[in-house]
């Protein structure tokens, strides 16, 4: 091996045969093994969080096989996420009071955001509840010291739904006096694919406060 190192002529051509020959070795070894039968590379495994990302890793704990991405670093060696008793941020955790909050706060402020929309602005009111969307997404956000639970996503776009119904509910009432199933089923069915799409798009734009 010394003579290798001898001469500077040897040093000085050793990156580039490191770069040039070593790396498409390599690659027509990858390429052999690929029409060989899988069975030969033991080594080749699915990440077990990453559906059809390869990886040679396992975990020191479990053994499951975990890409880069996925392992954690531990004084025992690599190890998956459960493994290593990581437990998620707080930032996306929701405990029970905090979705509760989340319900309360996006409540108000989508059934009040659409009756304004419904009273203020009668004609644009669907094209404005996107707005509405952005105030409950906001809403949560405070209420919840801006976490990004998942819970709190579906929270948003149940209480948007829940808020618009109620809105159009005493926007009839205000404008009729009185409420019967049939009014309410009137006005739902002329309005509704435009409510549906509005409300679609207010959805949107709530979760993406939380998110
Ligand atoms: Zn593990
Ligand atoms: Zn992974």
């Amino acid at each position: 091996m010394l003579h290798w190192f001898a001469g500077p002529m040897r040093l000085t051509l050793q990156p580039f045969v490191l770069s040039s020959i070593i790396p498409n070795e390599s690659e027509w070894m990858r390429c052999d093994a690929m029409t060989e039968e899988e069975n030969s590379l033991p080594q080749v495994l699915e990440c077990a969080n990453h559906p059809g990302r390869e990886t040679s890793l396992r975990c020191s704990k479990c053994g499951k096989p975990i890409c880069v991405q996925c392992v954690i670093q531990t004084p025992v060696g690599g190890r998956c996420r459960e493994c290593a008793n990581l437990r998620p941020l707080p930032m996306y955790q929701a405990d029970l009071f905090t979705v509760a909050k989340a319900m309360a706060s996006g409540l108000v402020a989508s059934t009040l955001s659409f009756l304004v929309l419904f009273l203020l602005v009668r004609g644009f009111t669907f094209w404005l509840s996107p707005l509405a969307g952005i105030a409950v997404g906001e809403a949560i956000s405070l209420a919840t010291n801006r976490k990004r639970a998942r819970s709190l996503q579906v929270v948003a776009a149940g209480t948007v739904v829940a808020g618009a119904l109620l809105a159009n509910v005493l926007n009839l009432y205000i404008a009729y006096g009185r409420i019967t199933p049939a009014l309410a089923g009137r006005a739902l069915i002329s309005d509704l694919p435009a409510l549906l799409l509005f409300t679609l798009l207010a959805i949107v734009l709530a979760i993406s406060r939380i998110r």
